[in-house]
């Protein structure tokens, strides 16, 4: 197996990232299979939000926690040419089209509807830019208007048919990309997207098994199709659950309180901090 931890830069890992990021480690540790393989990949792509000192300091708290990974990591950062490669692969294919929507267009044309289904990304998409002629699309292109590329789910399930894929917690599960819609994969900004990065890295990584919280649960229903459509093959997943606070709510990401930093500093060991995870202390 080849497996994997993926955090984002985005701030000071926390008692959720330590659950995630033990739950991994302890999945490889527990496999037999030989050859076996722990990468970290550092999913730096969002340059609003990501910071080099967070991905120092999160490199320091895994090091303290036990984990230990391959060299050299992979920088998400560093690779931006490649989605964007693969955006245009999809966009040949006529599964992607420009939307030129702002947010604020997007939230008017919902409310003008009578409102959107919800999923873990916002509204869904409306469709607005969905059927905007060639000419159209290039006359605004031309003219320099931004634009983000969105999945035309409706052409993408037109070719995939429909989806598995096999969880250790929730067994074969059936991929329902509607929950998502017509997602962005290449960002105004950025060129590219969660989406589209991490399925690409897991197979350019030989990732065959996949261990994340199931707050990314929605997110797999799209990266089983973005996997068919590519011919990429399909890995195993663990969507494993979210830790709790003591009273039984969902610990925030940003819980700043809890950091591993401010633990660590208060004189936590990483047993102790299995301990409050509830995870076994292993070797
Ligand atoms: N970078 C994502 C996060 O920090 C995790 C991605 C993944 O495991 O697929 O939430």
């Amino acid at each position: 197996m080849i497996t994997r931890f993926a955090p984002s830069p985005t701030g000071l890992l926390h008692l959720g990232h330590a659950f995630s990021a033990l739950t991994a480690w302890d999945e490889f540790q527990k496999s037999e299979e030989s050859g076996k393989r722990f990468l970290l990949r550092i999913e730096d792509i969002d340059f609003t939000r990501c910071r080099p000192e967070f991905e120092e300091k999160l490199l320091e708290d895994l090091e303290w926690l036990g984990l230990k990974w391959e060299t050299p990591v992979r920088r998400q950062s560093e690779h931006l040419e490649e989605y964007q490669g693969v955006a245009d692969q999809l966009r040949e294919r006529g599964l992607l089209y420009p939307c030129f929507c702002t947010r604020k267009e997007i939230l008017a044309e919902i409310a003008r509807a009578g409102g959107a289904p919800h999923g873990s990304e916002g509204p869904i998409y409306p469709g607005i830019c969905r059927d905007l002629s060639a000419d159209e699309q290039a006359t605004r292109i031309e003219r320099g208007d931004e634009f983000a590329l969105r999945i035309d789910l409706e052409k993408a399930l037109a070719e995939t048919g429909e989806l598995t894929w096999k969880d250790k917690r929730f067994g074969e599960v059936r991929a329902k990309p509607e929950l998502l819609g017509d997602a962005v994969l290449a960002r105004k900004d950025i060129g590219t997207s969660y989406h589209l990065a991490v399925v690409c890295d897991d197979v350019w990584q030989g990732v065959t098994h996949i261990t994340r919280g199931e707050d990314l649960l929605e997110s797999t229903h799209l990266h089983r199709v973005l996997q068919e459509l590519l011919d990429f093959p399909e890995p195993k997943y663990f969507h494993h659950e979210l830790i709790t606070d003591t009273d039984g709510k969902r610990l925030a990401k940003r819980d700043e309180s809890e950091t591993l930093q401010s633990l660590r500093e208060a004189g936590w060991t990483p047993d102790e901090i299995r301990t409050r995870l509830q995870i076994p202390i292993s070797g």
